[in-house]
């Protein structure tokens, strides 16, 4: 590659996260969420590194037949269940697992012709309000379903919407209380954050992402300083060209940044085209040849601007991280406004990756 930015996925850190979560949930097994491509890392790149978690879920019926083709062979869940009933073909022939959220889908279980039961995994609506049943009308759902032949295993599932908070799992469990009660059902609550922070939410089945990637799910990645995470990609590229600039001089579209005093600045091959994101405003942190500075005026589509100011030793070809295990990824997010997963899903195709 000629351009010099390359995505880095870091398999030892893959696999060092993939132990902490075992650690963090010794009791439960793991379905390590590879969704979004692996949360942008690459499916087929992650596949190996990840090959002891129990299983894999996701919610791209594609991207589950692909695992099948890569030879895997441990459960794959579908988070979002079948979007029409003709999948349930392929979840029979591929031996999926799938959530049902909805009735139209017990209707579609109830009809299908399929060559053995399918498990599944009954979603419970515990507040969040995106999918799932309502806690009063679990009991007949889960009535309903077990009768099915065409149903096999089933779990209750649910999905927490604030559970990096310390009180943000409370209600939800309650409702989970309540819904569950006098069933008998194995369980499957915990994303990461409640995988980490709140352990009585663990039972049967824990559903980490973000985690098993090396960001925090509250955002800061100082949450997870302590616990020996680490960034499962790096995104590294270098300075291409050095200015120099007089008092007063500006910089970049819209001359949103004017140096104050003569100032040497650098211009790294990154920009928003990369996935690198435009709203970073002027101030966010990047490393230069090892040397922590920070970026000048707006991001253009392929080239950003840093302060040279604290490397004065760096120059054309030094290397720029602008995120990894220097500069957090959750750090670049908050300055942006949004958070580490878009951030990591949203690294450009034009982006080479590199696996090491
Ligand atoms: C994405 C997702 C997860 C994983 O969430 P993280 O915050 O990345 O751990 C777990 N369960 C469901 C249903 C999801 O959609």
């Amino acid at each position: 590659m000629s351009r010099p930015i390359v995505a880095t996925i870091h398999s030892a850190a893959l696999r060092q996260n993939l132990t902490i979560v075992r650690r963090a949930a010794p009791n439960s097994r793991v379905w390590s969420v590879v969704k979004a491509n692996g949360y942008g890392h690459g499916i087929d790149r992650i596949l190996q590194h990840l090959s002891d978690t129990d299983g894999f879920a996701l919610l791209n019926l594609e991207e589950a037949i692909q695992l099948r083709e890569r030879g895997w062979k441990k459960p794959i869940l579908l988070l979002e269940g079948f979007f029409h009933s003709d999948e349930l073909e392929l979840l029979d022939r591929y031996r999926l697992t799938t959530s049902v959220h909805s009735n139209w889908q017990i209707k579609a279980l109830a009809q299908a012709q399929l060559s053995a039961p399918l498990d599944i995994y009954v979603k419970l609506n515990s507040g969040m309000n995106r999918l799932g049943f309502m806690p009063e009308q679990l009991h007949n759902v889960w009535q309903k379903l077990r009768a099915l032949e065409n149903v096999g295993e089933m779990t209750l599932m649910t999905h927490f919407a604030e559970a990096e908070k310390e009180d943000g799992i409370i209600e939800p469990m309650k409702q989970v209380e309540r819904a569950a009660e006098g069933l008998n059902a194995p369980r499957s609550l915990a994303n990461s954050a409640a995988t980490l922070w709140h352990p009585e939410a663990h039972f049967d089945w824990v559903r980490p992402g973000i985690v098993l990637y090396g960001a925090s799910p509250s955002g800061q990645w100082q949450d997870i300083a302590g616990t020996g995470l680490q960034p499962a990609m790096s995104l590294t590229s270098e300075v291409i060209a050095v200015q120099q600039l007089k008092p007063g001089a500006g910089v970049g579209y819209g001359y949103r940044y004017h140096a104050q005093t003569e100032q040497r600045i650098g211009i790294v091959a990154c920009g928003y085209a990369d996935g690198y994101p435009r709203h970073a405003p002027g101030g966010t942190p990047v490393v230069i040849d090892g040397v922590r500075t920070q970026t000048i005026g707006a991001v253009s589509m392929d080239m950003l601007v840093v302060d040279l100011t604290p490397c004065p030793q760096a120059g054309i070809g030094s290397k720029a991280e602008l995120w990894g295990d220097r500069v957090k990824i959750d750090e670049v997010a908050s300055s942006a406004g949004t958070v580490g997963y878009e951030l990591m899903c949203a690294v450009a195709p034009r982006v080479p990756v590199e696996v090491i």
